[in-house]
């Protein structure tokens, strides 16, 4: 049995598999080792089992991280049309969804077939059901990896465990603690892409209707996303909340627009000036789910017939439908959240490589990173876009 590698890659997930195939590619003898029983467990179970592998618009913008300049040397080096470039090559068909998002035609199993199909043919070793007991760095300046399999020695070391999200498909604050171990900081870590949830008032007012679904615009923290909302048994989900999910926390103000794209002032003097008898929750229920705009006419607004209000109180519904406060009392946690928020701290970290700036030969990638995308493929396309600079920097 081979025990000596030039790098050794934590985690079979997107981020290390592409580091891995990269850095074989180059001619450097890698083993990846995994504890869970498969490769690829999240790329298998992302965008409803079709892997949403990219967006073709994915910019630094498009990323939550302390230092927002960070991501911007690898997401330029490697580009979504890189990726799509391999896909391509395996004949893999897929199909865009809105806003530049790229999935599979058929199933995410392509995408892990692919990867894992690159690192064969680049000779890279793959050990799942391996739990990693504990990592030394010698005086020789190596890492050894101490494993129910047997040690494993290299002189790199590429931590890509991944974040918390979704502790039943593996993951674990493995890479977290590492981290700390070779005294790299680690920011505080949080769910992101994740349901809101609600309680005391508003959770009673709009429990019964879980399942309706309405487009909105929500606003915290100056930053909007405008998409659909859903109303769930426990509270607030859908993509416009996931997205937003990431820049609040709680205490934050979260605001939502609930007629987007529409002058709410102008829309109500109009149905004032020509459906006079009409009241109120039925214009709005033209406009909104019905139950929907009745609940907030019985609880956050007064209803009657429409030539009945005067101008103040128009003004005071128009503000409200434009900016509805909805109190959180937290999100649903690591259990359903598609992202880890925080992470190993960028400042530690080389933008162009992704080593450690204190410990030669040290790499982190992906999502164990301080660096978040929105929904919408962007998270993958950090993956690729890390695993890739790391492989190609491994040895160098
Ligand atoms: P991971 O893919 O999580 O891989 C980490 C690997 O490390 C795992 O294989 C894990 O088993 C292993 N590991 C963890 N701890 C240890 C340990 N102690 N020892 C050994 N191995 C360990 N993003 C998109 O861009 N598009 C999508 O469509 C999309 N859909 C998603 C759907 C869901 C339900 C979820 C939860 C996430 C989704 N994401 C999506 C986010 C995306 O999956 C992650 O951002 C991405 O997988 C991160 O890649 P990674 O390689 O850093 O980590």
């Amino acid at each position: 049995m081979n025990t000596q590698f030039d790098a050794i890659v934590i985690g079979a997930g997107a981020a290390g598999l592409m580091c891995a195939l990269t850095a074989g590619q180059r001619g450097l003898r890698v083993l990846v080792l995994d504890h869970a029983n498969k490769a690829g467990k999240k790329i298998l179970m992302s965008g409803g089992g079709r892997c949403n592998f990219t967006n073709t618009g994915a910019s630094p913008a498009n990323f939550v991280s302390a230092n927002k300049h960070f991501c911007k040397s690898a997401l330029a080096r490697y580009t979504p049309w890189h990726f799509i470039a391999l896909v391509e090559r395996h004949r893999i068909a897929y199909h865009e969804k809105e806003l530049g998002q790229l999935f599979c035609d058929d199933s995410s199993k392509q995408i892990v077939a692919m990867l894992l199909a690159e690192c064969a043919h680049a000779g890279v070793e793959i050990r799942t059901h391996c739990t990693i007991e504990r990592v030394e760095h010698t005086d020789a300046g190596h890492y050894r990896l101490h494993t129910p399999q047997g040690h494993f020695t290299s002189a790199a070391l590429v931590v890509a465990s991944g974040g918390l999200s979704i502790p039943s498909m593996g993951a674990s604050g493995f890479g977290y603690q590492l981290a700390k171990q070779f005294g790299q900081h680690v920011l505080p870590t949080r769910a992101g892409l994740v349901p809101l949830t609600l309680s005391g008032k508003h959770a009673e007012r709009l429990q019964d209707l879980a399942g309706v679904s309405l487009p909105v615009e929500a606003t915290c923290n100056g930053v909007s996303f405008r998409n659909f909302m859903l109303i769930t048994h426990r509270g607030i989900s859908g993509p416009s909340i996931l997205q937003i999910s990431s820049y609040w926390q709680p205490g934050d103000d979260l605001r939502l627009d609930l007629l987007p794209g529409i002058d709410g002032a102008q829309q109500l003097a109009d149905w004032q000036r020509t459906r006079r008898d009409t009241e109120l929750k039925t214009v709005l229920g033209e406009v909104l789910p019905k139950r929907f705009a009745q609940r907030l006419c019985e609880h956050w607004m007064i209803n009657k017939p429409l030539r009945q209000y005067t101008p103040a109180e128009l003004h005071a519904i128009a503000e409200l439908l434009a900016a509805w406060p909805l109190i959180a009392s937290g999100s649903e946690g690591y259990r359903t959240a598609e992202v880890t928020l925080g992470g190993v701290d960028t400042d530690g970290l080389s933008s162009s490589t992704l080593q450690s700036k204190t410990i030669p030969g040290l790499y982190f990638i992906g999502e164990v990173v301080d660096v978040t995308g929105w929904l919408g493929g962007y998270n993958f396309q950090w993956a690729w876009a890390s695993g890739h600079a790391a492989g190609m920097a491994i040895g160098g």
